[in-house]
């Protein structure tokens, strides 16, 4: 890796403690690093001129920096927002004060009002305030520069290369600010959407036969009541059940049934594709919803899945199970409850258990 790298690495190393966050971080480092950068060169153009005292003060307030930047490694992120905030304060203010109004260090307090109200963990009624004391310690260098000379004089050339200076460095040191936030609320955002979209996936997925479960089916039956009433049209709902499945888990185990589960989801939701929808309503149920077709035609495609599962070898451990499922299938008409439909559905299915079994009912 260059020296670039290395060095980007540096600055975007993430912080250990959990209850800090990385952008604060790495916002204060960029800021403390441009601002040893703008001290560094008035260090050299004040030895230069060999303005002793100037460099000195100058190299004090580097020193100021190069700590917040060393602070910013250390998980203490919060209090090296507050030493950035004070420090950086009390040099503008000491600048004014030596140098007066035209060496121009008060503007540094509007790169130092984004950089508060970017990193400060502070409430929105805490930054306006902090922002309010921002705006009256400017206004309070204003009214002290017009009443009291200034304790050095620049020379009007070096006046002029500190406005051109601090104009660049305020510049940086704002767009720096406001790149680094708008990338990280922008990745965060980013990050937040795809979380929130898995989460919502696993939400509503059965773990062991990933159909959907109960929770999405009662969602979609929500859209296609709705759907169903404004087109006037109707659907179909089945219940099915797995026949004398206890038996299996206590035959072959409780590993075999879920294998069982299994099995028969992919066969249901292979089977339903184009067709409708179909989840995984509780233990051994599975609902199935038909659109487009009536009650009758329902029913010849459940006979068509009875067959399909009657007539399915599930294998578990070189052993072949077989098993049936009995449905209780019923037509959902607009401007009914649709727990009037899942109510007959079940009934039918306890009509078609009582009946034998490995039957469809409607
Ligand atoms: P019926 O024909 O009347 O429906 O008889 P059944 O044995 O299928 O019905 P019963 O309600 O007596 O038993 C259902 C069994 O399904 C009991 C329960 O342990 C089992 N079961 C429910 N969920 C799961 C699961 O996720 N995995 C496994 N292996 N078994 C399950
Ligand atoms: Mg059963
Ligand atoms: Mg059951």
């Amino acid at each position: 890796m260059n020296i670039w790298g290395k060095l980007k690495d540096f600055i975007f190393q993430d912080v250990d403690n959990e209850n800090e966050t990385k952008r604060a971080a790495v916002i204060i480092r960029l800021f403390s690093l441009i601002m040893c950068f703008y001290f560094i060169i008035q260090m050299i153009v004040y030895c230069l001129c060999a303005e002793w005292f100037s460099a000195v003060v100058s190299i004090l307030c580097l020193c100021g920096y190069v700590t917040a930047f060393y602070n910013s490694y250390r998980n203490r992120t919060q209090f090296t927002v507050i030493y950035t905030i004070v420090s950086t304060i009390l040099w503008v203010v000491l600048y004014v004060y030596l140098f007066g109004w035209d060496c121009g260090a008060q503007h540094f307090l509007f790169a130092l009002l984004v950089f508060l109200v970017v990193v400060s963990h502070v409430s929105s009624v805490g930054k306006i305030s902090m922002a309010a004391l921002l705006c009256a310690i400017r206004l309070g260098l204003f009214w002290y520069t017009r009443v009291h000379e200034p304790f050095l004089t620049l020379s009007e050339r070096f006046g002029i290369l500190l406005q051109v200076i601090n104009t660049v460095i305020i510049f940086s040191l704002i767009t720096v600010i406001v790149v680094m936030f708008s990338k990280d609320s922008l990745s965060m955002e980013k990050k937040l959407v795809e979380y929130n979209e898995k989460l919502k996936e696993v939400s509503l997925r059965d773990p062991l036969t990933k159909l959907y479960n109960r929770r999405a089916m009662l969602e979609y039956l929500e859209h296609l009541t709705k759907e169903s009433e404004k087109a006037g049209k109707g659907f179909d709902i089945a219940i099915g059940d797995i026949d004398f499945f206890k038996n299996i888990n206590d035959t072959y185990g409780h590993t075999a049934g879920d294998v069982v589960l299994e099995k028969i989801a992919e066969l249901l939701s292979g089977y339903m594709k184009n067709k409708g929808n179909v989840c995984r309503w509780g233990g051994e149920e599975f609902l199935l919803v038909f659109n487009g077709i009536n009650g009758e035609e329902a029913t010849a495609e459940l006979e068509n899945i009875r067959n399909l599962i009657a007539n399915t070898e599930i294998l578990y451990n070189n052993q072949a199970i077989r098993i049936t499922m009995t449905f209780g299938l019923d037509e959902y008409s607009s401007h009914h409850p649709i727990d009037e439909t899942l109510k007959s559905a079940d009934n039918k299915l306890y009509i078609g258990k009582n009946t034998g079994r490995n039957r469809v009912v409607f």
